[in-house]
């Protein structure tokens, strides 16, 4: 009574229970924000009270505060085990107590808060906002499932990817408003064409799933939708789907009492005779599709191998690179970071380019890959670190400002091994402080090789490196890794900025769930890959800390980005001086 009379005066409401049944029956009618928990009760105990409602789904994350009788060791063990979120013990002022609860509530609410935007941010990453279909990022996710699904049972797989013949006029003659209701309508004819009925979305994204191995069907892009199809082997068989497809597609459109005749053009590809993963199936179908929209509009082309000649080109690639490095083939280009408020240079991304003897530069996008399935990226990416600590000392000693120098680091690096004392005698050897260093790597570098990575990141921490996050919201977007890596910085990926003030109304959910996820959880942001004006206007009004790209620098060469800032200085009206 003492305790409940506490809570009153505290301004809580307090709902009372004479035993453990009656409690567990009130929180299913009323879920609470804080039980307070006896022990000795009439009927249950209060450990098997505790353990029961943690077991319900309401009551999993909601605080129990457990109250044990003075000295008593063994109460507090058992409280803990059965999952109490604290114990006080029954000699405490009431007062005190209900204190106690005040501190326990604001922990859950910061907590749910925190749940909430993970979850949003979960959603935005992987599901589609107009048509709630799985998008492209999700889309792997599946065909990840079916490829190991048909691999395991020797059974196929076709993708099936399909572009909206002239969207773009519909759009511009009819309007957004139409553009958007038309899309909405091409996606829910095309989930009449699949074999089992997709079931709604959901936030799990992460888990594996049986639901995984039914068709599905996803939005990839503006007007672009993907089909898979497991089970589906042959030519044949997929050209049935592609047919029924077609016929869902001819019905015209009806909008505002007007006929929208459409067609699609769609490009196939099967596995495992066209590709062994879901990325391969997808780029192989996208190509194909392509390559039908130049030959005619409304078909179906299938992947046919001589589309591309890729891995005879991948193989002798493979040889120049292991060549490169010896010839000094390698570059560094710089693209600066700039503090949103005020557009100063506060850092530079260390980008990489080969300049290939015959064929002139060669795109890390390219490159890159091959050099991570190779192991080649752990000695080019050495070089890398070593070439931006000499940078960062050849400023220095030009009594340059101090722009910290960001260096892109592969999950293959980490996986070596020797990341960590690469990083530290790359450092050594230019004499510079680990601070001006910052390793950017991405999400799917800290999950797939967990153990070793904490552990290696935790020593870079150590060392005085600074750490980001690239490419954020495309990976897994389990935000669980952000409380354990001691990361500084989230690097919001240029698709997101991207969808900024492109969409109708030009908000952008995803980059504000993002920016205040981070703030949250106290690290800094950087927008990525800004490219129009209007997307600095509204990141202007959000509360990131910098902004990179083309709309203010290309990646350049040294001496290019220092004629760059001597201009950029004086068009911005700043002082070198208060740069340093
Ligand atoms: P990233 O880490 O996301 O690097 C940013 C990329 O975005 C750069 O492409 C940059 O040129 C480009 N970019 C910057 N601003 C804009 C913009 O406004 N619009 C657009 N569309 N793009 C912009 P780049 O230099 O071709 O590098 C591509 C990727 O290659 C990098 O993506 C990174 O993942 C990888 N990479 C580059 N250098 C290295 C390296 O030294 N080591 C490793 N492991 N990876 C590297
Ligand atoms: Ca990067
Ligand atoms: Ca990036």
């Amino acid at each position: 009574m003492l305790v409940g009379t506490a809570l009153e005066m505290a301004g809580f409401r307090v709902v009372t229970a004479a035993d453990g049944a009656a409690a567990l029956r009130h929180f299913r009618e009323h879920p609470a924000d804080c039980v307070v928990l006896d022990v000795v009760m009439p009927g249950m105990n209060g450990f098997d009270v505790c353990s029961a409602m943690r077991e319900s789904p309401d009551c999993r994350h909601v605080p129990i505060l457990m109250q044990t009788s003075l000295d008593d060791m063994e109460s507090v063990n058992r409280a803990y085990n059965a999952g109490a979120t604290d114990f006080s013990s029954k000699g405490i002022n009431p007062m005190l107590l209900a204190q106690r609860v005040k501190f326990l509530v604001r922990a859950k609410q910061t907590q749910d808060q925190l749940r909430e935007s993970e979850a949003r941010v979960r959603y935005l990453a992987y599901y589609d906002p107009l048509t709630a279909l799985p998008n492209r990022q999700r889309l792997l996710q599946i065909l990840e499932q079916q490829v190991a699904f048909a691999k395991a049972r020797q059974r196929g797989l076709a993708v099936l990817m399909l572009d909206i013949d002239n969207f773009s006029r519909i759009n511009d003659t009819q309007g957004q408003a139409v553009g958007d209701a038309l899309l909405k309508e091409v996606a829910h004819r095309l989930q009449t064409c699949l074999r089992d009925s997709q079931r709604a979305p959901d936030q799990a994204g992460d888990s594996v799933e049986m639901n995984d191995i039914n068709d599905w069907v996803a939005r990839t892009g503006g007007d672009e939708f993907a089909l898979a199809l497991p089970g589906i082997a042959t030519a044949d068989a997929a050209q049935v789907v592609a047919r029924r497809v077609q016929l869902a597609l001819a019905r015209p459109f009806l909008f505002a009492q007007q006929e929208i005749p459409l067609a699609a053009t769609m490009g196939i590809s099967l596995y495992p005779g066209d590709a062994a993963t879901g990325e391969a199936l997808i780029k192989n179908a996208d190509a194909a599709m392509h390559h039908g929209k130049k030959s005619w509009q409304g078909g179906m082309e299938f992947f046919n191998k001589s589309i591309s000649t890729r891995a005879a080109k991948h193989l002798s690639m493979e040889a120049d690179l292991r060549k490169a490095l010896e010839r000094g083939e390698f570059t560094l280009n710089y693209q600066p970071r700039l503090a949103l408020k005020d557009l100063r240079v506060e850092a530079v991304e260390a980008l990489l380019r080969w300049k290939h003897p015959q064929k002139g530069f060669i795109a890390p996008d390219e490159f890159i890959p091959l050099a991570e399935q190779s192991g080649l990226i752990v000695e080019i990416g050495d070089w890398v670190l070593r070439e931006a600590s000499a940078q960062v000392r050849r400023w220095r000693d030009a009594g340059w400002p101090g722009w910290q120098v960001a260096v892109n680091v592969s999950g293959v690096q980490f996986r070596d091994g020797s990341l960590v004392s690469r990083v530290s005698r790359a450092i050594g050897a230019a004499g510079i402080d680990s601070r001006m260093i910052e390793l950017e790597f991405t999400e799917g570098a800290l999950i797939e090789y967990s153990a070793a990575v904490s552990k290696a990141v935790k020593s870079l921490k150590e060392l005085g490196v600074a750490t980001a996050l690239d490419d954020f919201g495309t990976g897994y977007s389990s935000l669980s890794y952000l409380r354990h890596f001691p990361i500084d910085t989230l690097k919001i990926d240029r698709a997101f900025v991207r969808d900024i003030a492109s969409t109708s109304g030009g908000n952008a959910p995803l980059v504000d769930a993002i920016i205040a996820m981070a703030k949250s959880l106290g690290l800094s942001t950087v927008a990525e890959g800004v490219e129009t004006e209007a997307q600095w206007q509204y990141l202007k009004t959000r509360d990131a800390n910098q902004v990179q790209g083309f709309l203010f620098c290309r990646p350049l060469p040294i001496a290019d980005l220092e004629r760059w800032h001597a201009d950029w200085l004086h068009a911005n009206q700043l002082s070198p001086a208060s740069v340093a």
